[in-house]
């Protein structure tokens, strides 16, 4: 048995450069994972079959689930005639904008190469990843990461954002990303004239470079929130609340409706994740996760 923890992701920047003609999105994005896991536990099954069991009511059991599909593709990939046996502790919010089926996926892979001595290349992995979301390939390796293209294209991050305490919260009803991009589309025009906010991304690095939180915020960007937090008010309430206790910055992550804050005390964040919890959140303190080491 073989257990693999899925970190979730948070997006220190998420900007769009373009719309492919099928309708997938250029993106460029400053992604980071934190310590927000579910947990996944692998083994063998001589049935052939892939066995899925989940603790959670909130996501698919069978194929739709996107980690089944990624052991699916694991075993096709190295010509198995084996099968796996898959058990999900879901703690990452659903629809959230986590990354949470994509860490799912990603922590199958990683997971079932250590299963199966290690047969896939990183690079292998890698391709596998891209085949199966947007977002995989990063969980799949995890840290800080700017992450481009449709999410095949990383660079690692010689530096991190400045450590402190991340206060990561879901208020109210999920978000679909599909209808996010739709609603993106729309605003802008399928991004034929859109310009990335290439000057909020340089503050971003300088921040990261300096270690200067107030300066690396300032260049903290996401595309999606103005128009996400217009349908899901939640998204303005959870950041109110962090900045009335004492966070330096809120943004939503991803497409939503997830809210991160970023705190000097962790007092503040933990008072702040109370009120959150009160008001029916799932919120956790959380801090950076570094890359995997996959071979
Ligand atoms: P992203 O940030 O990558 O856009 P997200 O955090 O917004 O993703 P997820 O939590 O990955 O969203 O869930 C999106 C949808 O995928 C859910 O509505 C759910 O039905 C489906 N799904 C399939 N497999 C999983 C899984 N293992 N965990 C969570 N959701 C899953």
């Amino acid at each position: 048995m073989i257990v693999e923890k899925a970190y979730a992701k948070i997006n220190f920047f998420l900007d769009i450069e373009s719309r492919r003609q099928n309708g997938y999105h250029n993106i460029v994005s400053l992604m980071q994972t934190v310590d927000w896991f579910d947990e996944i536990r692998l083994g063998k099954n001589v049935s052939r079959e892939i066995l899925l069991s989940v603790d959670s009511s909130d996501i698919p059991r069978g194929n739709e689930n996107i980690a089944y599909r990624a052991a699916r593709k694991y075993l096709d990939a190295i010509s198995e005639n084996c099968g796996v046996s898959i058990e999900m502790h879901k703690r990452i919010p659903v629809a959230a904008g986590m990354a949470g089926g994509s860490a799912d996926a990603a922590a199958v892979l990683r997971g079932m190469n250590r299963l199966f001595d290690h047969r896939l290349s990183v690079n292998e992995l890698l391709e596998l990843a891209s085949g199966i979301g947007a977002d995989v390939p990063f969980c799949l390796i995890s840290g800080t990461y700017l992450v481009e293209g449709i999410g095949e294209k990383l660079t690692a991050c010689d530096d991190t954002f400045p450590k402190c305490p991340i206060l990561c919260a879901k208020l109210g009803e999920g978000v679909s990303t599909p209808e996010a991009y739709q609603m993106l589309d729309t605003k802008y025009q399928n991004f034929e004239s859109y310009e990335v906010h290439k000057t909020k991304l340089e503050s971003l690095f300088d921040g990261m470079r300096s270690q200067d939180i107030i300066k690396a915020s300032s260049g903290c960007y996401n595309i999606f929130e103005e128009t996400v937090q217009k349908l899901r008010p939640q998204v303005v309430n959870a950041k109110r609340v962090m900045m009335e206790n004492g966070a330096l910055f809120a943004m939503m992550s991803g497409s939503g409706p997830s809210v991160f804050g970023l705190y000097q005390h962790v007092s503040d964040a933990e008072q702040a994740m109370k009120m959150l919890k009160e008001m029916g959140a799932l919120a956790k303190v959380c801090y950076p996760t570094n890359k995997f080491e996959i071979i």
